[in-house]
């Protein structure tokens, strides 16, 4: 393909991945139809469960080191796209905090150690003291170490996924809701038939698992709280021997407590273990939380491949994106460069040796 052409493209499934190109494709001049299983307000879609976290550093101690250079892409990108989108109010770079309660102060050791040994060098971060946490967060208390995070961010990912809809419907996108569709090479087929394209985009997350044997859903619960008595500036990681815990501010008094990470692609309500966990967990942070009033407890599922990186397939008239696992905002710009540049038809691809990698396949054994 090349850049000056103008193609008949469909975007299957409307969640992170599939709003962004869809929204780079038609700024591009492409004709796009976009499909989603579910609705497009309030979509059934990771994106939708996630807390936007934008978090290089503390992802990597949980991931691979291509991670966190991926990360550094989203860091750029993020500012730059919601500016595009009038909405710069949606991105918030105040750091991340890292607390741990004064009996758990071994894991706080622990993470600062991982995070070394996952970036290569020490720094990134800023160990505090009691007065330091309470100078960046004034509403938690009986912390008396901290490590601060400084260049991560988080965005308001509701709000960005209603704007890259909006965004869409504005630049001419044809988009179809409750529409589950089967994805193949220059094709499209829903419950009313078949219907061609010059290329077809599969971003649908763990509901391409039939075309990828080797993708797993990892389950995430999380709780949804107000509350004014509160206030954040910034994530918080809670540091605890069986589950950590982070709790990220949205607009309007609302945060985001999560999150579990259970292998099973069981998508039925929150446990009740989970739910007493998270809350208990979150009136440790802070007991002016034991009063804010649990608005959504919601479960979805991170697509992931064996290796639990993204990869990006090729077939003549099908490109795949998935497995952005629980770092979809942190990874989702350099997925999207990637294959804005396949389709551009441009010989650098960033981030080619891991995207275009195949994903580790099943063993037959
Ligand atoms: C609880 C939780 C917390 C998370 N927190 C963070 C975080 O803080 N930071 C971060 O970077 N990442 C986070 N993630 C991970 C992130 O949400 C995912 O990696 C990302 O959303 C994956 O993007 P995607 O576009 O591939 O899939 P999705 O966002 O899941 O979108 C897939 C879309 O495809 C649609 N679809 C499925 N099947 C079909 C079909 N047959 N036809 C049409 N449409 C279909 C779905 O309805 C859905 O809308 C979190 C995930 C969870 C579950």
């Amino acid at each position: 393909m090349t850049a000056s052409s103008r193609y008949r493209i469909a975007v299957a499934g409307a969640g992170l991945l599939g709003r962004l190109l869809a929204w780079q494709l038609l700024r591009d001049g492409h004709a796009v139809t976009l499909y989603d299983a579910g609705d497009l307000d309030t979509p059934p879609a990771a994106a939708w469960a996630a807390a936007g976290m934008v978090a290089p550093l503390a992802e990597t101690v949980v991931g691979e080191r291509c991670v966190y250079a991926m990360g550094r892409v989203a860091l750029e990108r993020w500012p730059q796209w919601l500016t595009e989108l009038a909405a710069p109010q949606l991105w918030h770079q105040q750091g991340s905090l890292v607390v741990a309660h004064p009996q758990d102060e071994n894991e706080l050791t622990q993470f600062r150690r991982d995070l070394d040994d996952a970036i290569g060098e020490p720094g990134g971060y800023r160990a505090l003291d009691a007065a330091g946490v309470q100078a960046l967060e004034p509403g938690l208390t009986g912390f008396r170490q901290g490590l601060f995070l400084a260049a991560e961010a988080h965005l308001d990912n509701r709000e960005l996924l209603g704007r890259l809809l909006a965004a869409i419907r504005e630049l001419g996108g044809e988009c179809h809701a409750h529409a589950p569709v089967e994805a193949r090479p220059g094709e499209i087929e829903t419950d009313a038939g078949r219907r061609a394209f010059d290329l077809v985009l599969d971003c649908r997350g763990h509901g391409a698992r039939p075309r990828h044997p080797t993708l797993r859903g990892v389950r995430g619960e999380t709780l949804h709280v107000h509350t004014d008595e509160v206030a954040l500036s910034r994530p918080v990681r809670l540091m605890h021997p069986r589950y950590q815990l982070y709790v990220v501010p949205k607009p309007g008094g609302r945060f985001v407590i999560g999150a579990t990470s259970i292998e099973s692609e069981d998508r039925s309500p929150i446990s009740l273990q989970s739910s007493l966990e998270l809350a208990s967990a979150l009136t440790t942070l802070s007991p002016a939380f034991a009063e804010a009033r649990i608005l959504e407890q919601g479960v979805n599922l991170r697509p992931a491949f064996r290796d639990n990186l993204p990869h990006v397939t090729r077939e003549d008239g099908l490109i795949g994106a998935n497995g952005l696992f629980r770092h979809g905002y942190l990874l989702a710009p350099a997925v999207v460069d990637h294959v804005l540049a396949e389709i551009r038809g441009e010989g650098q691809r960033p981030f080619a040796a891991v995207l275009s990698a195949a994903a580790p396949q099943e063993s037959l054994s």
